[in-house]
């Protein structure tokens, strides 16, 4: 009887040890396993980073209450670079919904911003995309895109990115000017003149207001060229484009549209008023000498002026009444302001 019951309890025994052993082999498995998951998770988490980090982009991702929840790295250098030591305004934790950087103090940009990222947190937007100019006191210029997307699985989240948009926009602006510009003088050049024209015409039509058109040519230049040599030439029309620049008002538009020819717009000025500033840039030059080097030179000027005759009138047939005016001066000895009516 003792030896069955011996025999009984050393099966429970070796079946509990089997058990445990079972047990213990299934524990190591999953510990094994969970080991490895954790370690692809690492990895992954890890690899997710490193794709933000390696991000050019400023990146930030806002929650749906505004909370920062990560930021990369370029991000991070981009406020310390800038000024900015507190993390506790652009740092994990911070509230997205302040100014970040000194150069946004644009209130209404600001305001655009921030509705932007909130149609995008609401759904109201798939997209946000904002440029805005970045100039920090003292420091060089610069420009930014701001980019907002949402987050795929998290509802409300976002993700922001401010892109350097830097060198492209200085090549626009360089592109910009030369195509509005006169590389000589740095006035409007013709094209630009005659665009910005059309509108400024629309305008004194439609507000029933006068308008007028000046058309300048320098007397004799070729003998300037000829007598003091291509270079002096070239520096008394960056002169004369002073000189007349200043005499002019702000709101008037100052083109070169040829060689010597120049041409002025006056919105909202007669052909007296036109007459009376086209008299004063006349006599100054007529009177003071420009200086190119050691060499003086006098320059005079011939000026044809037509303003505005109907509202049917077309910015052409302004242009051919104001060089009808320009020849008469030219006829009456140069040095002379024309007006359209002695052509009567
Ligand atoms: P007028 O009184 O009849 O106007 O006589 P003008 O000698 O001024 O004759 P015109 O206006 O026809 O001549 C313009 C001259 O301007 C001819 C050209 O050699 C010169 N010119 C054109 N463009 C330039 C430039 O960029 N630089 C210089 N230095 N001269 C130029
Ligand atoms: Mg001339």
């Amino acid at each position: 009887m003792t030896v069955i019951l011996t025999i009984l309890v050393l099966a429970v025994i070796i079946l509990s040890v089997q058990q445990f052993l079972r047990n213990m082999a299934k524990q190591t498995a999953l510990l094994a396993a969970l080991r490895k998951s954790e370690a692809v998770l690492a990895e992954q988490v890890d690899f997710n980073q490193q794709v933000f980090d390696s991000s050019k982009a400023h990146l930030a991702v806002v929650g749906p209450d505004g909370v920062i929840l990560a930021i990369n790295t370029a991000w991070r250098r981009f406020a310390e670079e800038n000024g900015g030591g507190d993390e506790s305004i652009w740092g994990v934790g911070a509230s997205y919904f302040v100014p970040h950087a000194e150069g946004w103090n644009d209130a209404a940009l600001v305001a655009e911003a921030f509705e932007g990222i909130r149609s995008v947190q609401n759904g109201q937007c798939s997209f946000f995309n904002l440029e805005y100019p970045c100039h920090v006191p003292g420091n060089e210029k610069r420009w930014f895109v701001m980019h907002v997307a949402p987050l795929q699985k998290k509802a409300g989240a976002v993700l922001i990115s401010h892109t350097n948009i830097t060198p492209l926009k200085l090549l626009q602006e360089t592109l910009q000017q030369q195509a509005t510009t006169d590389t000589l003088t740095g006035i409007f050049n013709r094209r630009y003149f005659l665009e910005l024209s059309q509108e400024e015409l629309k305008r004194a039509v439609r507000l029933k207001h006068p308008l007028a058109i000046a058309l300048i040519d320098i007397d004799h230049f070729k003998y300037i060229n000829d007598s003091y040599g291509h270079s002096i030439g070239d520096q008394v029309l960056v002169a004369f484009t002073q000189i007349c620049q200043k005499n002019i008002r702000e709101i008037d538009l100052f083109a070169r549209i040829g060689g010597d020819e120049f041409v002025v717009l006056l919105p909202g000025a007669s052909r007296e008023l036109a007459h009376e500033v086209m008299e004063r840039v006349r006599r100054i030059l007529e009177l003071l000498p420009i200086n190119c080097g050691s060499k003086p030179v006098l320059i005079t000027i011939s000026v044809g002026i037509a303003s505005l005759a109907s509202e049917q009138e077309t910015l052409d047939e302004l242009l051919i009444r104001a060089d009808q005016a320009l020849y008469l001066a030219k006829g009456q000895g140069r040095n002379h302001v024309s007006l359209e009516q002695e052509l009567l």
